[in-house]
């Protein structure tokens, strides 16, 4: 047995111990829940009885601090005791632990937002079906415990407020919850959440999972259009109600950010809108090119097309390409065409959909095979 095991070993022990005083169990009995799989650990360190125990007593908001407790079974101010059944109580809170580890910390500045009992229901249908039931006090219990702030909204409630990000709540809840609208793009998912679903479905396999999660950093992506977008909402016009709905959109997961105009485009091809929404598209994306002279011309999605064999014309074989994409409207498609044959090479793209091949242009001094379209509006004096 190394060192490290043996201290490993000591410190289960002494949680065991612990537990067994605090829940009036055998120590036996402790010390299998705390060798539980589902309670080494799965998204950081393993949680430790002793310093959730101490929470109940030292912690700011929480803790007795020497008088009498603060928090009990049915949340803050709450005097139902602790309902412990010796068996599956701290791999429970060790799970709760794990499910509020999945969220990304919320700045020390930040006023905690989401209810206590809100984020109970939730973890409760995320951690189903290995911990079947979350009391209101065992979760700010284990968020006390884990660090993350917790407010009390004053009144008389058992409940409490929560540092967890509100969006990112709001994904999970819809994800796991009954009868919910399901979230139609991934960018408010919480770093840990893909992670945790199937270290728990290893765990209650019985296995040891080797290696710890590690946060992933966040990314700062460049997303001028969007920025820009954003800040034109409240705008007395088609644009600023455009803008409006985009940004509600992305609240509430009903599609992804639009990085470029481009992306803007791809959105309005898979969400229902009127044409008026379209045409406030192309004013936004001509505005902006007005706006960054410098923004890259508009490129659509790819929807079918390669390169074949042709015979040639008496001099020889050789191939022909064509590609098609989408027309900015949906509705149509570019078409690109390559002749590569021998006395017959021609370079040839256009838009083939009547509204686009109206309000759309081929940028100027590009390749066939690198064209870009902006607005027609773009250069429109208004
Ligand atoms: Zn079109």
């Amino acid at each position: 047995m190394t060192s490290d095991n043996h201290t490993h070993d000591r410190e289960l022990q002494q949680d065991a111990r612990a537990w067994a005083d605090f829940t009036g169990t055998k120590y036996t009995a402790a010390l299998r829940q705390m060798g539980s799989p589902l309670a080494q650990g799965l998204l950081g360190e393993r949680v430790s009885a002793r310093h959730l125990i101490a929470t109940l007593d030292q912690h700011a908001v929480i803790g007795a601090r020497g008088g009498s407790p603060r928090l009990g079974e049915n949340g803050f101010r709450s005097e139902a005791t602790w309902r412990f059944d010796r068996e599956t109580d701290f791999i429970e809170l060790a799970l709760i632990t794990d499910m509020l580890r999945m969220f990304t910390p919320i700045p020390d500045s930040a006023t905690p937002e989401v209810g206590s009992y809100s984020l109970k229901h939730t973890a409760e249908e995320f951690l189903a079906p290995h911990c079947s039931y979350v009391s209101n006090g065992r979760l700010i219990w284990a968020a006390a415990a884990l660090g993350l702030p917790v407010a009390d909204p004053g009144g008389s409630g058992p409940n409490l407020l929560i540092g967890v990000p509100e969006r990112e709540h709001d994904y999970v809840r819809r994800m796991t919850g009954s009868g919910q609208t399901r979230p139609k793009a991934d960018h408010h998912r919480p770093a840990g959440y893909e992670y945790l679903q199937s270290a728990l479905a290893r765990a209650a396999a019985g296995e040891r999972i080797a290696g710890a999660w590690v946060r992933p950093a966040p990314v700062a992506v460049s997303a001028p259009f969007h920025d820009w977008l954003v800040l034109q909402v409240g705008r007395n016009d088609v644009i600023g109600d455009l803008a409006g709905d985009y940004v509600a959109g992305v609240r509430d997961s009903d599609h992804r950010v639009a990085r470029t105009p481009d992306e803007l485009l791809a959105i309005f091809h898979v969400v229902a809108h009127s044409p008026e929404a379209y045409d406030a598209v192309v004013s936004a994306i001509a505005e902006w090119m007005r706006t960054v002279p410098s923004a890259a011309p508009v490129r659509t999605e790819p929807i079918r097309g390669g390169e074949h064999d042709h015979g040639g014309w008496g001099a020889g074989a050789g191939t022909v390409e064509r590609y098609e994409y989408r027309c900015p409207c949906g509705d149509g498609a570019i078409v690109e065409e390559h002749d590569n044959v021998p006395g017959f090479r021609e370079h040839d793209v256009r838009i083939d959909c009547s509204k686009c091949d109206v309000e759309w242009a081929f940028v100027g001094g590009r390749s066939v095979r690198d064209w870009g379209l902006q607005p027609v509006a773009v250069n429109a004096t208004t």
